[in-house]
């Protein structure tokens, strides 16, 4: 028999992936080209090719060390690399103390959550999220308190931020460029966030850490601008990977930063290398962090979801439907057509197009479509979308 917690986790299954699955038995049912498949977040533009040269130099390097284990926070080189790339893009004051290599976000992420949580401890999230949160959350016994969203900007209402926060609120998860908004948080929404946790800070008397989730941080759009968390929240952790940024999501390839100036830095960072054994993962992959290492500098192909993203906003909104225009990441963020956003996917899967409804990031009414696939089944799926919405006014 499998744990209590897991056949309740089992329970609740994951709508993302089953929603993958169901575009798999479509396209099985009506070919590939007529499913038009928006559920998942796995990129469909090649990763650059600096990564594959960058592989085939590193394999061709000493073959036995190459495989090995290294230090568990990841080779020094590697996280001095890092460092110094951070340093020149953002004016930050890194070394390789200051990075671990993981294993993904989602990796660094549970690294994170593990040094920092005991029992009880609450972790500010805010909606729409991404709903994996939850479970690493609960991995650590912490419990998950959500801001609720707040339409049209989704930028957090800084309020119900405010109100959220309570004694037991050990750490703030945000998530910018967003999944699934595409929000950017601009400079004026961090500023108040980081003045809202240091008077909380000094009211309770604890440190609150703000975990700065950053996957998406190279697509970003026109104007948007990234901002580093660092500079203006003496307490924050930032998560990277490179999934999303080289297209190598099943690498599993990512780090952290850990600034000097973080409450408890030096038991953080000897914390984290044990966290990245305990859980198993016992270091980043190291081809990947060698590679990774190379390839600083490379950019994914972000004109590939520039013009995804202008072709469906456009279309959608001329059609009718009510979009965030996106910021970054590669989802967009509509309003589902009725209340039951669950109600209205499973509408929109019998004219073959799967969508995720927003009650799986903690937001209903609303629908996540994941524009990284090709821009071919953007075009194919229009007619589809536009059955969609005259479904609703017939
Ligand atoms: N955080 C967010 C917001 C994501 O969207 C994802 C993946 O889709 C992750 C973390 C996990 O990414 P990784 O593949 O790097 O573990």
């Amino acid at each position: 028999m499998i744990s209590k917690k897991m056949q309740a986790m089992l329970s609740k299954g994951s709508a993302i992936r089953a929603m993958f699955e169901e575009g798999k038995r479509l396209s099985a049912l009506y070919g590939a080209e007529n499913v038009y498949d928006f559920s998942l977040g796995n990129p469909n533009t090649p990763t650059p090719e600096k990564v594959k040269e960058a592989i085939i130099e590193v394999l061709e390097g000493d073959s036995v060390s190459i495989h090995g284990y290294m230090l568990n926070a990841g080779y020094p080189e590697v996280r001095q690399a890092v460092a110094e790339n951070i340093n020149k893009r953002y004016g930050a004051n890194l070394s390789y103390e200051n990075v671990v290599m993981t294993v993904g976000a989602a990796g660094g992420l549970n690294v994170t959550l593990k040094v920092l949580l005991d029992e009880g401890d609450e972790v500010i999230i805010i909606a729409p999220y991404f709903g994996e949160y939850l479970r690493y959350i609960d991995n650590f016994g912490g419990k998950a308190v959500i801001v609720p969203p707040n339409p049209p900007t989704f930028l957090p209402n800084i309020t119900a931020f405010e109100n959220a926060i309570t004694s037991r609120t050990k750490a703030v998860i945000i998530n910018t460029p967003n999944n699934p908004t595409g929000v950017v948080y601009d400079d004026e929404t961090l500023k108040a966030m980081a003045e809202v946790l240091e008077r909380k800070e000094k009211e309770y008397g604890n440190a609150i850490y703000l975990i700065s989730d950053e996957p998406y941080r190279e697509i970003i759009f026109e104007d948007a601008v990234h901002c580093y968390i660092p500079h203006y929240y003496k307490n924050t952790i930032v998560g990277y990977s490179y999934s999303k940024s080289l297209s190598l999501p099943g690498e599993r390839i990512g780090y952290l930063i850990i600034p000097s100036c973080l409450d408890s830095f030096a038991d953080f960072i000897k914390a984290s290398g044990d966290a990245t054994r305990t859980l198993g993962f016992v270091n980043a992959p190291s081809l990947m962090q060698k590679v990774v290492a190379l390839c600083l500098d490379e950019k994914t192909n972000v004109d590939f979801y520039a013009k995804n993203r202008h072709d469906i906003y456009t279309a959608l909104t001329k059609m009718g439907y009510q979009c965030t225009k996106p910021q970054g990441a590669f989802y967009i963020w509509c309003k589902a057509l009725e209340d039951d956003d669950k109600a209205f996917c499973e509408r929109a899967k019998q004219f073959n197009i799967l969508v995720v409804p927003g009650t799986s990031f903690g937001c209903k009414g609303w629908f996540r479509l994941a524009y990284c696939v090709s821009n071919q089944t953007i075009q194919n799926s229009l007619p589809a979308f536009q059955k969609l919405i005259d479904s609703y006014k017939n």
